[in-house]
């Protein structure tokens, strides 16, 4: 790196020993350099102003100008508050404080002309804005103010937004006259339209309107996001060289009889474009490693069972891993159906097979007699191991961590093809980054004949009205789910709420016109089973549950999925859990049941889920609300570095950026003397990040 950005920040004007010290610690900077790629996290638009009578509809940050007419303190202990009545020509809105009250009281000044910025928030269907900023009013209105995040620590020694806003004014004065490297090229730049990084690095500090911010942040996330891009796609053709997988020459005979004579349905023109990809990729002589994304009832399971038929078929074995145990007993039992005609060896492993049967079947893994083998994580272990293991399916993939994924690589001395299938739809940007390592098949269709799942939102108040529709239903013949979250933080509690509701289930729906099942964590698995069944078989009404039954069970004739503390859940959870229901030929509900006070983003997941029934656009709006990296559960997003891209929010820019790196690989294009500097980075890129990628 040049020696001006490699300066040391003491260096720099207005920061002493003890402020250097403090921003190595709390921030990680320690060059010039590293307080330039130190970005505002927002910009403040001080022109722009709102008016108190546009609060109710607008979504984010205000800024309003007027006065204060009074202040006043109300509640006692923890719920004492301070609350300033601000007025401007529209209107007027409380401004309020729950911590600090005395200091801030004495800063107020009554009718005077300020300006207010915050976020507003709805408390019991009036406005107020709670903690808000308060300044005087600016003469002659200046344009955007950046903001950068800072500490309680910095904050004391002078360096809250604006304290490290003014460094970095000063640094700015000494980088623009320094020579900065532009590693793309002219046409390069020219073809995405970006600025010069150095044009962007001086403008989005210090932009002059809100197009000059968007300019330069979009050059930044771009030169993030293409080289992000740049390095999956670059390891996924090294592993996919390196790495040999079985070939399997043919159709074989298993899966061409089993085609022909006994599949229950027509394969959906989804599910035959799908498994065409996969057949390919098993002839290839490459190591599949393929994600399925389908959404809930869109026929995976079909799907899986014709790829393991085609690694049998070949003299190969395989395996399929389901989350839970309910689960994998479900897949054992329908598969051992459907496969009935043929002759095949098919085996169940979890955790409660007993220790005799155990010993047995791992003999006939080794010796090859076993032919398909349905579990759970039992089937991880060290101990379990095949004689030819040519594909691994692994269902539900988000129930399995990384690692976990990782150890059936060591099942062979050559990896098993992988399939993955996922009910939890990606938006695609997402999954061109997460998963650059995977190849991606959609089954975007569902079987003919499915009725759209009608849902509801009620409030607690309408229980009663909600127990005569469940009876009506189920003097029609249906059954219904009624489901509990239950959460590791809150875990007694809502165990509490469960056996609650489990009661006043059982007192509005006594026996013996009606029967109730209970299933949650606690129970034997044994028990779990037993209930479950009991309702597969339609032997009970209404099946109580937490969200052990979220994954994968299939009751057809289960029409109605009433949840609880709706609010609670997470928009894929609540995705899930629908998608229980609709199985069958009858019309099917989903009923929401949430209390009385909502957040903006609970209103807005109900709103979600009334509306529509497709997963991919849920998706996206689960990542709106929530943003990647919670999305997968992983700390990918944090391995990923990135400081100004957002993926949930920057979609076009990572399609973009991807467009870009893939011409730039496409006949080493990269190579050539132009891209001398892009190369360079690329390669300083490989190094200094460990190859995550190869493990999703
Ligand atoms: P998921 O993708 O959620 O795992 P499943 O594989 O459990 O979905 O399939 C859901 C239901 O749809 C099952 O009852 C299955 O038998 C049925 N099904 C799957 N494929 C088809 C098809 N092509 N035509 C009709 N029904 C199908
Ligand atoms: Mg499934």
């Amino acid at each position: 790196m040049d020696l001006f950005l490699s300066t040391p920040i003491e260096f720099l004007k207005g920061v002493g020993p003890q402020r250097a010290d403090l921003l190595k610690k709390e921030l990680n900077i320690h060059t010039f350099s590293d307080l330039l790629f130190h970005y505002p996290f927002r910009h403040i638009d001080r022109s722009m102003f709102h008016t108190i009578d546009q609060i109710t509809d607008h979504e984010g940050f205000v800024q309003i100008k007027g006065r204060i007419t009074g202040i006043l303190e109300s509640g006692v202990g923890r719920n004492k508050r301070l609350i300033a009545k601000f007025q401007d020509h529209t209107g007027m809105i409380d401004l309020v404080w729950f911590k600090g009250a005395r200091w801030i009281r004495n800063s107020l000044k009554v009718n005077e002309e300020v300006q207010v910025y915050g976020r507003p928030k709805a408390f019991k269907g009036r406005w107020n804005i709670p903690h808000p900023e308060i300044s005087p009013v600016e003469k002659g209105g200046t344009g955007l103010q950046p903001v950068y995040s800072s500490t309680e620590k910095l904050t004391n020694s002078g360096l809250h937004s604006k304290g490290i806003e003014k460094l970095i004014i000063s640094l700015l004065a000494q980088f623009k006259t320094q020579p900065f490297i532009e590693r793309f090229p002219d046409d390069f730049m020219k073809e995405y339209g970006l600025v010069t990084q150095k044009e962007a690095l001086m403008m989005v500090h210090q932009p002059s309107s809100l197009r000059d911010a968007q300019v330069a942040s979009y050059r930044l996330k771009f030169d993030e996001l293409f080289y992000l891009q740049l390095e999956l796609i670059v390891r996924k053709k090294i592993s996919s060289k390196k790495s040999k997988g079985y070939v399997f020459e043919e159709v074989g005979d298993h899966f061409n009889e089993f085609y022909k004579n006994h599949i229950p349905f027509e394969l959906t023109s989804a599910q035959k474009r799908v498994l065409k990809e996969v057949r390919k990729d098993l002839t290839k002589g490459h190591h599949m490693n393929r994600l399925i994304q389908g959404d809930v009832g869109s026929g995976k399971t079909l799907v899986a069972l014709l790829s393991m038929l085609l690694a049998t078929g070949n003299g190969f074995q395989a395996a399929l891993m389901a989350p839970t145990e309910i689960l994998a007993i479900q897949h054992f039992e329908s598969l051992t159906e459907m496969l009935a005609p043929l002759d095949l060896n098919v085996q169940l492993l979890t955790g409660s097979t007993k220790k005799k049967n155990r010993t047995v079947l791992h003999e006939e893994l080794e010796d090859g007699t076993v032919d398909i083998l349905i579990g759970t994580h039992a089937l991880l272990e060290d101990v379990v191991k095949f004689k030819n293991l040519g594909i691994v399916v692994i269902d539900e993939q988000h129930r399995f961590g990384v690692a976990q994924r990782a150890r059936m690589w060591r099942k062979n001395t050559s990896p098993p093809h992988v399939l993955i299938m996922t009910a939890t739809p990606i938006p695609r940007t997402l999954a061109m980054t997460f998963y650059g390592d995977l190849d991606v098949s959609i089954i975007d269709e569902l079987p003919p004949g499915r009725k759209p799942i009608t849902t509801m939102h009620k409030y607690d108040a309408s229980r009663l009205r909600l127990f005569g529709f469940l009876k009506e239903e189920i003097a029609k013949g249906r059954q219904i789910y009624i489901v509990y979250p239950l959460i590791q933080e809150s875990e007694k509690l809502d165990f509490n709420n469960l056996m609650d509701g489990y009661e006043a289930i059982t007192r509005a729906f006594p026996a013996p016109n009606y029967h109730v099942s209970i299933v949650h964590g606690k129970m034997k698995p044994e028990d779990k089973e037993f209930e479950m069944n009991r309702f597969a078989k339609g032997e009970t009404h209404i099946m109580v549950a937490t969200t052990v039954i979220e994954v994968g069970v299939n009751v057809p004739n289960a029409s109605v999925m009433v949840i609880e503390s709706a609010e609670r859940f997470g928009l894929s959870q609540l995705h899930q859990l629908r998608g229980r229901v609709g199985r069958g030929a009858e019309k099917s509900y989903c009923i929401l049941m949430t209390g009385d006070e909502l957040s903006k983003e609970a209103i807005k997941r109900m709103q979600t889920m009334v509306r529509t029934n497709d997963g991919f656009e849920i998706a996206e709006v689960d990542l709106q609300l929530r943003g990647p990296g919670d999305l997968m559960g992983t700390q990918q997003s944090g391995i990923l570095d990135l400081k100004i891209a957002n993926l949930a929010k920057d979609g076009n820019i990572v399609v973009r950026a991807r467009e870009a790196a893939l011409s730039l690989l496409k006949d080493n294009k990269i190579d050539t003397t132009p891209y001398d500097n892009v190369r360079e980075r690329l390669q300083q890129v490989l190094k200094s990040r460990p190859n995550w990628g190869k493990i999703a």
